[in-house]
């Protein structure tokens, strides 16, 4: 036969391999626990939507909506579809649609893939995940340094803490149309030190070439003029409010002028936790206020705060701060001589999945000696010998793993199948005890 051609993987989107799935897990569980300890119910909305939804929830003049995002026609029936670049919009749509905060506000949360067509590199793919979470009708700051706090919390169980937050306030509409003003003026006469992305946006949106990556940029953007020196009275206190509340729960911040969001939804809010770890992609979360956007989409007005975590950030400071995921072994292997005894060592499986233990049944046939090998590459702490002369009599070896080879050695012991049992149920029940002393 000719040689088959594998087809490889898309560009930027990675396999998460066995290998890589317990600092997945182990993510996935601190997060679910430290989410459930703050009120918040999870939402899981489809990974594709329609395009227009973006459009509108992100923002025609954004780099998403402008570069990244992955559209296509349904060739089945012609509708306008994307994969979801992020998850606010997504969750907003699902809120207004099934009427969510009809009487009552919602503290929801989410993590999942999202698709962004951008050149990978470390710490940027074109799928990537984001835990996100979304609190409609809370006027805050309260809850908006709820947030903050719950991400601190997070970053504590995962051990990656200091990471430097950054908080700014974006105001409303109308200071930042005064601001914009000035900020378009500013950036005509530096016309000539603006790159093609910002002379683009100079009328468009121009908030967000504060936002620019671009080092020859970066002195025009520092003496810029800045939205906080906009702000009145109302937007100074929110801002005063928040500072007075993280500076009691004692999250140390730096207020960074130029962090924006450069779309219109956002309001008062925006901060983003940035690591020392990662290089050029050092921010790990970003979070901020949207009142406007619910009635944007269609909804009742309804004020809302959130924040998207990059989980593929994340883990890779996890890693730099040391952390070692270990394979969970299995803690039993069970050996058998096929025939009778395969039935034999299936059946005694069952039984110690039942007293919660995670088991693997050798399968197929082969020596003892090699499936012993096999218990042992396993990191199994027990091996249990169903052989022929063991299920005729109804017994069981049990052989102890673990120790040094010696001492494994002389533990080893043919029981009465009963009495192994009750062994290994008194070995987890001792456990249990153990750890609720
Ligand atoms: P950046 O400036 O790095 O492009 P962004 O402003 O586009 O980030 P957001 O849309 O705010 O990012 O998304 C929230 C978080 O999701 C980011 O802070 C980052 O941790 C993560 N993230 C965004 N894009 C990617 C990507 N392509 N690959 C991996 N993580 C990403
Ligand atoms: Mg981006």
């Amino acid at each position: 036969m000719a040689k088959v051609q594998k087809i490889a993987g898309i560009r930027g989107m990675n396999d998460i391999l066995p290998s890589e799935a317990p600092i997945w897990e182990y993510f996935e569980e601190c997060a679910h626990d430290v989410l459930r300890g703050y009120g918040y119910k999870q939402i899981r909305t489809p990974i594709l939507e329609a395009t227009s939804l973006f459009k509108r929830g992100i923002g025609e003049v954004t780099d998403i909506v402008e570069k990244e995002m992955y559209c296509f026609t349904d060739s089945l029936n012609g509708e306008e579809l994307a994969l979801r670049p992020e998850n606010t919009a997504g969750v907003v749509r699902s809120v207004i649609e099934h009427n969510l905060t009809y009487n009552a506000p919602q503290r929801l949360w989410y993590f999942g893939p999202m698709f962004r067509h951008e050149r990978p590199q470390r710490g940027r793919y074109r799928q990537f995940h984001q835990l996100g979470v979304e609190a409609l009708g809370f006027k805050g700051p309260d809850v908006d340094v709820e947030q903050i706090l719950m991400a601190r919390r997070l970053f504590d169980e995962l051990e990656i803490l200091p990471l430097k937050l950054e908080l700014n306030s974006l105001g409303n509409l109308e200071e930042r149309k005064v601001h914009r003003e000035a900020l378009i003026k500013y950036f005509e006469s530096n016309r000539d030190v603006l790159d093609e992305d910002a002379k683009r946006r100079l009328y468009s949106n121009p908030l967000r070439i504060l936002d620019t990556k671009n080092p020859d940029m970066q002195q025009l953007v520092e003496a810029a003029p800045k939205l906080l020196d906009y702000l009145k009275e109302d937007s100074l206190a929110f801002l005063r409010r928040m500072e007075e509340l993280l500076s009691i729960a004692g999250v140390d911040y730096t207020i960074n002028p130029r962090l924006v969001r450069g779309l219109d939804y956002y309001n008062h809010t925006v901060y983003e936790w940035v690591t020392d770890k990662l290089g050029a992609q050092a921010t790990v979360c970003g979070g901020g206020r949207y009142d406007p956007l619910i009635e944007m989409l269609g909804g009742r007005p309804t004020p809302a705060v959130g924040f998207a975590m990059g989980v593929e950030r994340v883990l890779e400071v996890m890693r730099e701060c040391g952390f070692e995921s270990a394979e969970p072994d299995t803690e039993v292997y069970v050996l058998h001589q096929g025939g009778n005894s395969q039935g034999y060592a299936m059946m005694l499986g069952e039984i110690l999945r039942d007293a919660f233990y995670d088991v693997i049944v050798h399968a197929g046939e082969s020596s003892l000696k090699s499936q012993m090998k096999k218990a042992d590459q396993s990191g199994a702490k027990y091996a249990l010998i169903c052989g022929e002369e063991e299920t005729a009599k109804g017994q069981v070896t049990v052989k102890c793993m673990y120790g040094d080879p010696e001492e494994r050695f002389m533990k080893q012991e043919t029981l009465d199948l009963q009495d192994a049992i009750q062994y290994f149920v008194n070995l987890n029940d001792d456990f249990f005890k153990e750890d609720e002393e």
